[in-house]
């Protein structure tokens, strides 16, 4: 086998499943943050009959899988909601490994500068991406939106600007650097305002915390295609359309749902026709 592919294959394979542990992590945040309870103390019980969990119980996905969705000492059902997030959340792992198959290199040459850099910025979109899913999770299970999640979002947002800022510094004059800036700033204001349209045109429906919401997305898509300003602003244009449009066909609850699921689908089809394009 080509070792090019090799190394490609081995980094997706280790960030999937590395996703599946964050989603099971996910799990707890998901489920104790909005109850104000520390998700980092504790131990897990089945929710039926109080058994605490041993550690084969808890391995993420396949314990669910090995197990059948029961439990192992009273076989209550247990929720599929668990192994869905889990395998969402690999999922998501999975399709950013492939949009960042550069960073695979440094698996093989962890010396380079560069390449660390390339990695470094890797790990903070997806710790973005987990972020969001659990915003998105928290939001569709209490209408609240909480600051110390999307928080996670948005700063690894802003920090990976900074380092595609400084890594590019060298190759670029005074002028293209003040050029980038500006275009940043119009970028931010632009993504303000439209967040701020969308909440006047869904009026009382649309709650503050429906803005938060809708705030941590647009930076995580920023972060997906960060190949460009200009593909950014194409993006992000036609995602608020389209999940603007989804978000006044689907009211409530379970529209919350779908117009997630539709929003995730976009980003998908995007990264499929980038990875066409670029190769
Ligand atoms: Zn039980």
């Amino acid at each position: 086998m080509d070792i090019f592919l090799f190394i490609d294959i081995y980094f997706a394979v280790t960030f999937t499943l590395l996703g599946i542990v964050i989603g099971s992590f996910l799990n707890v945040v998901i489920y104790r943050t909005p109850a104000g309870r520390k998700f980092s103390t504790g131990r897990s019980m089945c929710m039926t009959c109080g058994h605490e969990l041993a550690a084969k119980d808890l391995v993420p996905l396949f314990s669910w899988l090995f197990l059948r969705g029961k439990c192992r000492y009273c076989k209550a059902p247990i929720a599929s909601r668990y192994a869905k997030i889990e395998s969402f959340t690999g999922a998501v792992f999975l399709l950013s490994a492939i949009t960042h198959l550069e960073c695979s290199w440094f698996l093989t040459d962890y010396t380079n500068t560069l390449l660390l850099l390339f990695f470094f910025d890797y790990l903070l979109f997806v710790i973005a991406c987990a972020a969001a899913i659990a915003a998105m999770m928290i939001h569709y299970d209490t209408r609240k939106s909480f600051f110390r999640v999307t928080g996670f979002v948005i700063v690894p947002a802003i920090l990976s600007k900074v380092i595609w800022c400084f890594m590019s510094m060298r190759d670029k004059t005074v002028m293209d650097l003040l050029r980038d800036l500006l275009f940043l700033l119009i970028y931010i204001a632009g993504t303000v305002l439209v967040c701020f349209l969308l909440s006047k045109l869904f009026g009382k429906e649309y709650t503050r915390n429906d803005l938060y919401l809708d705030m941590t997305f647009v930076p995580l898509l920023t972060f997906t295609l960060f190949t460009g300003v200009i593909y950014t602003w194409l993006t992000v244009s036609v995602y608020a359309v389209v999940y603007g449009v989804a978000r006044a066909i689907l009211k409530g609850r379970n529209g919350d749902r779908y117009t997630g699921i539709a929003s995730f689908l976009f980003v998908v089809i995007l990264i499929i026709i980038r990875y066409f394009i670029t190769r």
